[in-house]
Formats: structure tokens, sequence, C-alpha cells
């Protein structure tokens, strides 16, 4: 059997390939004799299996889509709450290289480069110095694609000549007591950050990396712990699109990040990561034929997170089956994966069960997983049946209950 996702994905591309709206982007030069026809998109799904389309072998600089990884290692490395003290999670609604500053000095976000630049500068132990930051920051990088990722020297080279409007950011953020170290040490990293060479790919596994709750799902490594990866696609989804951040979660839905040089990234929490790559690049500095790729993608795929799925009627098996195996047992069947909603259906039914003294049996062998308030609920449902005097056997060969 053929898979039919690469077809559907290079039916996405065809539908697409034709717009040739958009303009190379002019201020780094060395980005400006990329192929403007070049086109690919990629998925990777959860469990590590990555669908491409079009020139998925092409690398390009990875640009802004690196913000949201340096912000995931910066939370990594030093916490939320050190983080947050230098740059705050409120989109800007303004261009990429604005002076979004808040009141306080603190940089609006970490997605546009004020805060990307100030972000940078976060990651590793405050000791380090300017190569050992880089390191960390690659190794970092190349943590979430699964594979040793390379600096594009000539690209960096490009941006370092034609930096002053970061350099300019930099030296406010750090006259504000913001920036840890100095400016020209937090530009020069973060350009070599924004050179790392990528393909779509790599940035499809990345997506999944952060779909995944910071498992990379290709290596299988633990890149970040899951928290960081909440509070990176709580960013993304709010701020990850430039200026058309709140367009972009309405039409698309995706907690996503473009970058100048085509690249555009997305994370669906708990479904897949996804990429596109197409230099010609819209007014606000996203790839034109990327962001209808992801508009695409999100209507034939399904995947708007907004998008309501449908209700899981299959949480609750079998309910009530009291004489079964005739040893008059009432049996309770759970299955599909035990969260709030589920697991709060699954306390009403055992509420309803009749007060006649029949043992009950709590069968948890065909669910999937628990959460923590999943587990909870069942675990409170099952002490306070017994507190009120029944027999409650629970069934849990998979050992959901214990955590
Ligand atoms: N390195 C680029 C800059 O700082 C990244 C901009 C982007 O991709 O949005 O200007």
């Amino acid at each position: 059997m053929r898979n039919p996702v690469p077809e559907l994905l290079d039916e996405v591309l065809r539908a697409c390939a034709d717009d040739d709206e958009g303009e190379l982007l002019q201020t780094i030069p060395e980005l400006a004799d990329e192929d403007p026809d070049r086109f690919a998109v990629a998925l990777c799904t959860l469990d590590g299996r990555v669908h491409s389309a079009g020139d998925a072998e092409h690398r390009f600089t990875i640009q802004s889509v690196s913000k949201p990884f340096a912000y995931a290692l910066a939370l990594a490395d030093r916490g939320l709450e050190t983080v947050l003290q230098h740059v705050g999670v409120e989109p800007s609604g303004d261009a990429f290289h604005e002076i979004s500053l808040e009141s306080n000095g603190r940089p609006r976000n970490p997605m546009i480069n004020v805060g990307a630049i100030t972000t940078h500068s976060l990651i590793g132990d405050p000791s380090l110095g300017l190569a050992e930051r880089d390191e960390r920051v690659l190794a970092g990088l190349s943590a979430f694609a699964g594979r040793r990722l390379e600096v594009d020297d000539a690209v960096a080279a490009s941006e370092r000549e034609h930096a002053s409007r970061n350099l300019a950011l930099a030296y406010l953020v750090h006259s504000q007591g913001k920036l840890d170290g100095e400016p020209h040490d937090a530009v020069d990293g973060y350009i070599r950050q924004c050179s790392a060479r990528v393909d779509v790919r790599d940035l499809a596994v990345m997506g999944a990396t952060l779909a995944a709750g910071g498992r990379n799902p290709v290596t299988g490594e633990q890149v970040v712990d899951s928290w960081v990866c909440t509070q990176v696609l709580s960013v993304m989804a709010t701020c990850g699109m430039y200026d058309a951040a709140g367009d972009w979660m309405s039409r698309v839905g995706i907690p996503a990040k473009s970058g100048v040089a085509g690249g555009v990234l997305g994370a669906l929490p708990g479904q897949a990561g996804l990429a596109a790559f197409s230099p010609r690049l819209d007014e606000i500095g996203s790839s034109v034929r990327g962001v209808r790729a992801f508009e695409r993608l999100s209507v034939e795929l399904g995947l708007h997170l907004m998008h309501a799925p449908e209700v899981a009627s299959h949480v609750l098996h079998g309910v009530v089956e009291p004489d079964r195996d005739g040893d008059g047992r009432r049996e309770v069947q759970l299955q599909g994966t035990m969260h709030f909603a589920a697991a709060e259906v699954a306390v009403r039914e055992l509420q309803q069960l009749p007060d006649d003294g029949a043992p009950v049996v709590l069968d948890l062998s065909r669910v999937a997983s628990t959460n923590a308030i999943g587990r909870r609920l069942l675990t409170e449902a099952v002490e306070r049946m017994r507190g009120d005097g029944h027999e409650v056997e629970v069934a849990d060969p998979d050992g959901h209950l214990a955590g």
C-alpha cells in the first residue's frame, strides 16, 4: 500500500506553486541570491515519521524560526521567572525589527528581534564565553532537529555587515538593564543562531519535538521539559507570525514561526510538526507560498487548533453489566485517554450505579493514557465509593492509576 500522505503534500505543493508574488529579502544581501522558485513542505508525526515534498533536501538559514527554540533553551537553562524578568509574552502587533519595549524596558516578546536578542543572551550559564554560548545554542537547535546543524558563515558575515538596527535594539535593551552581557556579543551570537542551516525536514522534526512535549520523536531524546514546550507554543501562537499573528491564528490555527529566508515552522500539540520553505516574502516578512501551503494544510488535514474535536463518545465503553459472568458484579469499562473531561464522565457513571451492594469492577485495561487530573478523579472516586461501603475492584494491568 502506498502511503497517501506524501501525495497529499504533493497536491498542496502543486496547488500553491503558481503563486510567484512576493520579493526576496534585500536586507541580508547573501539571501538575495537564493533561487526564488524553490518550494518544499514537510510533516513529522509524533512517532517520528517524516513525509516531505518538493525541494526537501535544500538547505537554507533558519533565521527567525530559531527564535522559539532559543526561547526554549533560555527557559530550560534559566527558568521561567528569570526569563520573564527580561522578556515579556505580549504580542506587539509591530514589525519584527521594531523597538517594541514595555514601559519597564522589557522587550514585549521573544519572537521579535529585540526580544530574541535579549533571549539569546540568556542561553546557558551566565558565566559562558561567546564561543561556549554559541556551542550551547547550536547543540540545542541540533538536538531539536535530531542532527548536527552547521552555521552558514557567508550568511552570518553578510548579516553582520548590516546589523546596525539589531545593534541599536541591543544597546537600547542594555541601557534598560534587561540585556545579560555586551550588546555586540549578543547580536553576534544571535546572528550565528539565525544562520544555522536547515531543510524543511529538519524544521518539521523541530516542530514535532515541541508538539510532543520536548521529546524528539526521531532520536527519542528529551530535549527540554514539557512545561517549556507549553510556554513556547503559547508564545508562538500569540506572537509567532510577526504583526499578522492574529490573522494567522484565526485562518490557519497552528502555532507557528516564520523566518526571512523563507522557512515557516508549525507545531500542533499532540499531533505533528509541519514546515514549508519558499524564499519570496510578503510585506511582513513571511514566505508567500509557505503561508499558502500552511493555509491549505490546515484545511486539508483538519489541523486548526481551535476546531473542536469530535466528542469522545468512545471514552466509556461498556457501562453496567450486572450479571455478565454470573457473579453479580457490575463492570465499568473505560477506554481512551483519561483526561479531565473523560474522567469526569467516568466518575458520573460510577456515581450513578445502583446502591444495591453489588461489587463493582472498574476496568482500565483499555485505557491508553491518563494525566494527573484523570488519575486524581478516578482514584478519589474509587476511594469514596469504598468509603461509602462499596466493594470496588480496580483492574489496571498497565498501572495507569499508579501514575
Ligand atoms: N536574522 C534576521 C534579523 O535579525 C532574522 C529576521 C527574521 O527572520 O524575521 O533581521
